[in-house]
């Protein structure tokens, strides 16, 4: 298919130069699409309000607080989706590259220990606000489905590969409720791109994913059996990883001679046998 994402470029946003001496920024062959949270408020209080104006603005902000508080020499991420579904080139060069094939090194996915690496060498794509408890909404959904459905295409990305933010390092971006999408996300993708895939290999959790206190979803489900199954009293099988199922996953911990921090992560994870 065409590069069908309408993406905004830097130019025409209005963005800062690069700091001096950084531009052209180095071409990357990318592996991944990387899904984040820009971690700002969600509608009604958008920062953007849903219209091409705030779109700019919200890009501009970013840029701003990119280069002068974080000290980047760039806007940070490659391209930037709003709440009215609105697609903002963020690091300068990023959609030419991409409709060649090529990514731009960027600074979106620092990789932590025990994670997926060379994040930075893939797009990355912040979506305005926070999903830790908000569910995206459907101008912004269909604006992400298309832009991810053209990177895939024109970099050769199998949309197995599009991951969120987390994947790469210790953190909750891109926030509960989108990163609980993306099977959804990479089956939409994959149905545009007219490729196929099992609904396990869709569904693509990466066992590297830390499951800690404020987790959600299918894998607390299975963790919480395990610890019940093991004599650990989880509170209820809810899916939702809160005090209870802290207290048990440290008392798993300790009984095993694992440090007893309550967070799931690959030394846990083997001791408590889950793939
Ligand atoms: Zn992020």
């Amino acid at each position: 298919m065409p590069f069908t994402a309408k993406v905004v470029t830097a130019a025409e946003w209005g963005a800062r130069p690069p700091e001096p001496g950084t531009f052209p920024f180095q071409r990357t062959i990318p592996r991944y699409v990387i899904v984040h949270h820009t971690d700002n408020p969600n509608p009604p209080n958008d920062a953007s309000r849903g219209t091409i104006e705030g779109a700019l603005r919200l890009a501009r902000n970013i840029q701003t607080s990119h280069m002068d508080e974080r000290g980047w020499s760039d806007s940070g991420h490659n391209f930037l989706n709003t709440t009215g579904g609105f697609v903002l080139e963020g690091r300068h060069g990023s959609l030419d590259a991409v409709k060649q094939g090529f990514c731009i090194q960027s600074a979106h996915a620092k990789q932590d220990p025990g994670k997926l690496a060379n994040g930075n060498q893939s797009p990355g794509i912040e979506n305005e606000g926070n999903f830790m408890t908000f569910q995206i909404g459907q101008k912004q959904w269909q604006s992400l489905v298309e832009l991810c459905a053209s990177l895939c295409d024109s970099c050769t990305i199998s949309p197995l590969n599009i991951k969120g933010h987390r994947d790469f390092s210790n953190t909750n971006c891109p926030g509960d409720l989108l990163y609980n999408q993306l099977p959804r996300l990479r089956k939409q993708v994959a149905d545009r791109l007219n490729l196929q895939f099992t609904p396990e290999e869709l569904e693509n959790e990466s066992p590297l994913v830390d499951i800690k206190f404020g987790s959600t979803g299918l894998a607390v489900i299975t963790l919480q059996q395990r610890l019940r199954d093991l004599g650990f009293n989880p509170g209820a099988v809810d899916g939702v990883f809160g005090e209870n199922t802290k207290a048990a996953v440290k008392a798993f911990q300790l009984s095993v001679g694992l440090q007893d921090d309550g967070i799931v992560g690959s030394n846990t994870r083997t001791k408590l046998e889950l793939s």
